[in-house]
């Protein structure tokens, strides 16, 4: 099986500490990207599906735990390690729960950063699995793949996106925000219902294919995907 090479998002501000990074990260196996501010990494994140970020806490335009307050406020579960010069516990508590899901203190050994790096990969392709369900509906994250009562059924890539969402969140509302975050970047023109165009086509597609869940509008807050009551 073809491995495709893990994309990470370095947002760091401090240049010879970016190249240094991507140099090391691309020869451990990674792929990366690199972001100097708050902005720009609020952007590539709502734009490409990142495995994890690095995160420097000390921004030139906001403050990082700031950034991953909002990240986290959004729904959005990418994990993210923190980087801190900063000394001191508090920080690090702090960062933790701001959402973090761990942190290392500079200056860092190239190799502790990658370590770290797989071990939180590992953790949440555990936490998250390969395979969403709920009723009858199946969703291989990887191979973009979706089963109703065990037949593949033809999904777009943005019904996918849209099922996906949804099935993360299990049994709880996801934000309208958060799909539009996900299907479109931040510099493509949303029309205000375009959120509501692929809910519908994603409940059509799954009654026609005799789905057992259903999406439930939250007026006012987003969509839940829930068991259907009944035969
Ligand atoms: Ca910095």
């Amino acid at each position: 099986m073809e491995n495709a090479p893990m994309r990470i998002l370095l947002v760091e501000d401090n240049q010879e500490l970016v190249s240094l990074l991507l140099r090391g990260l691309k020869r451990s196996g990674f792929s990366a990207d690199s972001v100097a501010t708050a902005g720009d990494a609020a952007h590539a994140l709502a734009t490409v599906r990142y495995a994890a970020v690095v995160l420097d806490l000390g921004l030139p335009d906001q403050d990082g735990l700031a950034w991953l307050r909002d990240v986290r406020s959004r729904g959005d579960s990418t994990p993210i390690l923190v980087l801190t010069a900063r000394d001191g516990v508090s920080d690090r508590v702090t960062g933790l729960r701001a959402g973090a899901d761990d942190y290392l203190v500079k200056p860092l050994a190239m190799e502790e950063l990658v370590a770290r790096l797989r071990a939180l990969l590992r953790r949440s392709n555990n936490l998250l699995g390969q395979c969403l369900t709920l009723g009858n509906v199946a969703l291989d994250t990887e191979g973009r793949q979706v089963t109703v009562g065990g037949t593949v059924r033809p999904f777009s890539s943005r019904e996918t996106a849209v099922l996906e969402i949804l099935l993360r969140r299990c049994g709880n509302v996801a934000p309208k925000r958060l799909f539009e975050d996900h299907l479109f970047g931040l510099s493509d023109e949303v029309g205000s219902n375009a959120v509501e165009v692929y809910i519908h086509r994603l409940r059509r597609i799954l009654a026609d294919c005799g789905a057992t869940v259903q999406v439930h509008t939250v007026r006012g807050v987003g969509y839940m995907l829930a068991e259907a009551k009944g035969p």
